[in-house]
């Protein structure tokens, strides 16, 4: 247990005398004073750890979700739904041969195909930019390429890991039309630090290898110094087949109008190289610690509040995709769908969807907390959580703001583990959270969901178009497999 930072949480002032309210009042301060979310947060990262959907550990942490809801009182349930694409690493080696030997240390990037003992050349083919390709001309086709990546760490942050999934989408089309047997990319972190960072364009069909940066730099500055390499690598993989999966889905019944529905979620799932504390462990614990103060304190939300907690988040946003499926008819009574999966970095305010209205109503509910901010909300529509499918059925929906953090550095890597975690930060953006999730469940007003129409306006008056293609999500909505048909 760690509740030294406790102390001083609550010497922050929460609340605004023109918004003061008991309720909120008391909802914030038990946010901010002793609760088990760390503790819930250390069990599920260390003793369940990892936990790729379609894994031994996510289905524990499904059962363990369900039981820390039953223990706080709160009802949930276990909502299944089918997984298109299993994918899990299972074996990874990589030898590098030629005039000069070694072992190099690689992982297989999410949606690689396998390979056995497969050997070709190793080319250095630079950033991987059209002019690289352009250089290595036909000598890329049957070959590995190595593609150098910029460092990524805390100060380059988010910014630094779009431009990687950026040029990685772009260097690996490239790559494809080249001919190439496999790519190499080279780990954009220090220290022999490996991640998985997929590749978001069209289904893969090549052989996609993450190697150490100091091995990938070695190899790099050999073949620069004019020696010939080898590079033989083994994947094995286990997949291409559909599977069971589940969310779960934690509800606190609204008093006065219980059919409305006020949703906040992150999602439960994880990659395995860490134990997914950050990503999205530390969010994940917070939607029941909401949830099980809420309770505990007695207080009645007017509307139904649901606290998701999502699965297959890191294969395709495809729990909420499913909720959003099996609740269609549920949807117009759906007045918000909240996302938190940025980290334990400050809450700096929230991406309010690129919806009219929708910022000034969280301005006013983050007044009683206005002591942890300042905060600014953005009205940006953004495509990459769990916001998604219910921002494209028109549900006013929101996304957390972080401030970057330790984010970054540690995305999807083997770092993403329970001492990365700023623990008196997450006390407070609980706080946070919780009095903007009940803003929502108490105001008198609401937002109508957005209809086709204006969805395909604010298409056209936004990137949205581009953030869809960039995720690979484009198809989906215009093939009305996902998003609101009507
Ligand atoms: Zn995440």
């Amino acid at each position: 247990m760690k509740f030294l930072v406790v102390g001083t949480i609550c010497a922050i002032s929460f609340s605004s005398p023109a918004f003061a309210d008991d309720d909120i009042a008391k909802l914030v301060g038990a946010m901010l004073g002793e609760t088990p979310i760390l503790s819930d947060l250390e069990f599920l990262t260390d003793q369940i750890g990892g936990r790729v959907t379609g894994s031994p550990p996510n289905q524990a942490a499904v059962a363990w979700a369900l039981q820390t809801f039953a223990q706080a009182q709160v009802s949930a349930t276990r909502e299944s739904f089918e997984m298109p694409l299993q994918w899990q690493e299972l074996a990874v080696s990589t030898r590098i041969s030629g005039d000069i030997s070694f072992e190099a240390g690689t992982i297989a990037k999410p949606f690689s195909t396998g390979a056995d003992e497969l050997q070709a050349p190793l080319l250095d083919a630079g950033l991987g930019s059209a002019d690289d390709f352009a250089r290595l001309g036909d000598r890329a086709q049957g070959a590995w390429v190595l593609i150098e990546t910029p460092v990524l760490d805390d100060r380059v942050g988010l910014h630094g890991l779009f431009a990687e999934y950026d040029a990685a989408a772009a260097s690996a089309a490239l790559a494809l039309d080249a001919g190439v047997t496999g790519i190499v990319t080279m780990s954009s972190r220090q220290n022999n630090l490996l991640y998985r960072l997929p590749l978001l364009t069209a289904k893969n069909r090549l052989p996609l290898l993450l190697m150490e940066r100091e091995h990938a730099m070695r190899a790099q500055r050999l073949l620069r110094a004019g020696r010939s390499l080898m590079l033989t690598a083994t994947i094995e993989i286990d997949s291409d087949y559909a599977y069971q999966s589940a969310n779960v889905i934690g509800e606190i019944r609204g008093s006065s109008r219980p059919q409305e529905i006020v949703l906040i979620g992150a999602h439960l799932d994880s990659h395995d190289l860490g134990t997914g504390a950050l990503d999205n462990g530390a969010n994940a614990v917070m939607m029941i610690d909401i949830a099980r103060q809420i309770v505990r304190l007695g207080l009645k939300p007017e509307r139904t509040i649901r606290f998701a907690l999502w699965n297959g988040e890191e294969q395709g946003l495809v729990g909420s995709w499913r909720y959003a499926q099996q609740h269609r008819n549920e949807l117009d009574q759906h007045i918000l769908a909240a996302a938190f999966d940025i980290g334990t970095g400050r809450i700096k305010g929230f991406f309010t969807g690129g919806m009219d209205g929708l910022g000034s109503m969280v301005d006013e509910y983050l007044r009683p907390v206005a002591g942890l901010g300042p905060f600014q909300q953005v009205n940006i529509p953004l495509v990459g959580t769990d916001n998604f499918d219910f921002m494209m059925e028109g549900v006013p929906n929101l996304i957390a703001i972080q401030a970057d953090a330790n984010y970054a550095s540690n995305y999807h890597a083997a770092s993403d583990t329970f001492d990365k975690v700023d623990q008196r930060q997450l006390k407070l953006n609980s706080a946070i959270a919780a009095a903007v999730v009940w803003g929502f469940a108490n105001a008198e007003d609401r937002l109508p969901r957005y209809t086709r129409a204006q969805l395909e306006e604010l298409i056209n008056s936004t990137d949205l178009e581009h953030q869809m293609r960039f995720f690979g999500l484009w198809e989906e909505w215009t093939s009305g497999n996902r998003g609101r048909q009507e």
